[in-house]
């Protein structure tokens, strides 16, 4: 059967990847996929709000390298799209840069839980050590609810993304969870299978299968997503994710072009 595509890769414009998109979709074709999606952090509205984007001026070429990957492997189909970081307030912001180009989706990502604070930031471990692991789990899944009801993501990135460095949460998390699922079901939103978490120090793929099987209680659609930042990383440990997707019951996920929606099996 198929491999689903993998939606989340980036490129060096966000100063933290390396290789160019023709590099990624070659890895692509020799790992077996048939389809990919890349989704580099998207700018921000200030440029020096953090240095792991692209600037605004290079959305265009962003937008380039992709086309140019798509014209040399006519044979994969390659989606254009972006993960942007949705913190309140940026809504409009968010509208602006849908405006911009003729995207396939948009990754509703929350790395941010304040301004200054963004929870898979190594350079930033000792903000931990200031707060509660489940006040941290609290703000975070709030803003993932938040972030699903704008309506301006297909998918929410990396569901449970505050595990990444080992960290737990300290009190049960059940309720915050059912309320992000309920509102990504209410406006039509995904949650991607995200295997760098198995790269991380938590070891895991992201959503957690507690995740995994209330978001299947729900019905709430799901894609897959390497979050390569290296060519190497494109469609990396997609057996493990297809099998955990398996395990708790999904058989179909999303594929995504001009912003629309399609179940396929996989
Ligand atoms: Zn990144
Ligand atoms: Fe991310
Ligand atoms: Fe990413
Ligand atoms: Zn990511």
């Amino acid at each position: 059967m198929a491999l689903p595509p993998d939606y989340h890769m980036h490129t060096p414009l966000c100063h933290h990847a390396s290789g160019e998109p023709i590099d990624y979709a070659r890895r692509a074709l020799e790992v077996g996929l048939t389809e990919i999606g890349f989704s580099d952090h998207s700018p921000m509205m200030r440029d020096d709000f953090d240095d792991w984007r692209m600037f605004n001026s290079q959305l265009d070429e962003y937008v380039e390298k992709v086309r140019r990957a798509q014209r040399e492997f006519p044979q994969l189909t390659i989606r254009l799209a972006l993960e942007v970081d949705y913190l309140p307030g940026h809504e409009d912001w968010i509208r602006d840069l849908a405006a911009r180009h003729p995207w396939d989706y948009f990754i509703g990502s929350v790395h941010y839980v304040s301004e200054d604070w963004a929870i898979d930031n190594p350079n930033k471990l000792s903000e931990w050590k200031k707060r509660d692991s489940f006040e941290v789990w609290t703000i975070y899944f709030d803003l993932l609810t938040r972030a699903a009801e704008t309506g301006l993501f297909e998918i929410i990135g990396h569901a449970d993304l505050p595990k990444k460095f080992g960290h737990r949460p300290t009190g049960d998390c059940t309720p915050l969870y059912e309320r992000f699922l309920t509102a990504a079901k209410r406006h039509n939103c995904a949650i991607e299978l995200n295997t760098a978490g198995l790269r991380k120090d938590c070891k895991e793929i992201y959503p957690s299968r507690q995740i995994l099987e209330l978001a299947f209680e729900k019905n709430v659609p799901i894609t897959f997503g390497s979050d390569a930042h290296a060519p190497g990383e494109v469609g990396m440990n997609f057996a493990e994710a297809i099998q955990l997707a398996r395990v708790v019951g999904y058989k179909e996920c999303w594929k995504l072009a001009a912003r629309k929606r399609e179940m396929v099996r996989f």
